[in-house]
């Protein structure tokens, strides 16, 4: 039996996580495999009951388990607090101590909803692309770093540095993710002007040879960020560093349209993986029953291919989303204006995804 963690968090976060494990238990139980669900607190929740955003129990108890199923973390009432008694200190801390270095987060668009982006549905049709980002190294974390006077002057400093094995298990993962998928990687870099770009460049050509069946492109990062609205549906497995990563898994989901819609996955060795969605704790709509489960539960279906190995349950879900979305239910953040009276809340929008498991 797995045992998943389940930190809801906060504002909506508790919501929509439990939508996901409705549909996540169900779908796993139908496939046959059986789940454990340990509820924890993170964020605000736990800087409340216990005075730490993250506990040190909690942290032992997702190390000892086979994945993390997150809601999202913060809201005003902890805005003011110090920094480390801050809700998303505890969701750095937990990234951290399991050490998860790549971050996944998928860009698909769901036929029913195509007129949600901004660009023009023939553009978008299709899109069904995979951003991996180096999520732990770069000039996040490059040291020297910090600020100075120099000569009266104010100067700053931030440090980019990469190694070959950080480089070239980030690889791996892109590359097996591409084997599943369309079997197409976009190494994206500036090696023009960065010598990092240059071994990075180097190091995903050694990592390649590995992998005949993936074909490899290298796209220097500037020119990709215009093909990625021009022309999206080129892409399959996006590989790239922390910094480009940041900015370009951001643009590719917003090409898709709804930020209620958008899972990740963050994975570390050994199948270890937290998954969440990408949009916050929406403290403006929490405890209303509206919020939009989907990340969520999309987030949960990538846990099952991912941390389970469990591709056809992550399919099944897959499928009853879009099932239910083709049948035309929306959540208010979907509805086109003048039909948001008619749409249907958080708790009905995850039966409705339990009821197309069963289609
Ligand atoms: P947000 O993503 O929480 O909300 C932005 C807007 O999108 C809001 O209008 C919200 O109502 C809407 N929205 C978000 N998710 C939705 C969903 N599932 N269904 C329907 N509508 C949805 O971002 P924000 O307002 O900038 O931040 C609110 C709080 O969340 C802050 O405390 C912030 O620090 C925190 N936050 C946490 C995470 C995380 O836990 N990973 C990420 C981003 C922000």
């Amino acid at each position: 039996m797995d045992r998943i963690v389940l930190l809801p968090g906060d504002g909506i976060g508790p919501e929509v996580t439990r939508e996901a494990r409705r549909v996540l238990e169900a779908a796993c139980s139908r496939r046959g495999r059986k789940l454990e669900f340990v509820e924890e607190l993170i964020g605000g929740a736990s800087l409340d009951a216990r005075g730490t955003p993250l506990a040190d129990d909690v942290v032992r108890l997702a190390r000892q388990s086979r994945a993390v199923l997150l809601g999202a973390v913060g809201g005003p009432k902890w805005d003011a607090a110090p920094v480390d008694r801050r809700p998303e200190k505890g969701l750095l801390r937990i990234r951290k101590e399991l050490g998860l270095f790549a971050n996944l987060r998928p860009a698909t668009v769901f036929p029913a909803l195509a007129s949600a982006s901004t660009l023009r549905s023939e553009a978008i049709e299709g899109i069904d692309l995979l951003v991996v980002r180096e999520l732990t190294g770069g000039l996040y974390f490059g040291e020297p770093r910090g600020r100075a006077l120099v000569d009266g002057k104010r100067e700053a400093r931030n440090t980019l540095v990469y190694d070959e094995v950080e480089i070239a298990r980030i690889a791996r993962v892109a590359f097996e993710a591409a084997r599943g998928r369309r079997r197409h990687v976009t190494h994206v870099h500036k090696a023009n002007v960065l010598e990092v770009s240059q071994l990075w460049v180097e190091v995903v050509d050694e990592t390649a040879r590995r992998y005949p069946d993936v074909e490899l492109t290298h796209q220097l990062v500037d020119s990709c960020a215009m093909l990625l609205v021009r022309d999206p549906r080129r892409f399959d497995v996006m590989l790239t560093e922390n910094l480009f990563g940041d900015i370009l898994s951001d643009e590719a989901a917003m090409i898709t349209g709804s930020l209620g819609m958008l899972p990740s996955a963050s994975l570390g060795e050994g199948g270890m993986g937290l998954y969440e969605p990408v949009h916050g704790s929406a403290p403006d709509i929490a405890g209303k029953d509206v919020a939009n489960p989907l990340a969520a539960i999309l987030s949960a279906a990538m846990l099952c291919e991912h941390s389970l190995g469990a591709k056809e349950v992550a399919a099944d879900i897959r499928s009853a989303v879009t099932a239910v979305l083709d049948a035309g239910h929306r959540t208010a953040d979907l509805a086109t204006p003048g039909q948001a009276q008619a749409a249907v809340g958080c708790a009905k929008m995850g039966a409705l995804v339990l009821a197309g498991l069963d289609r």
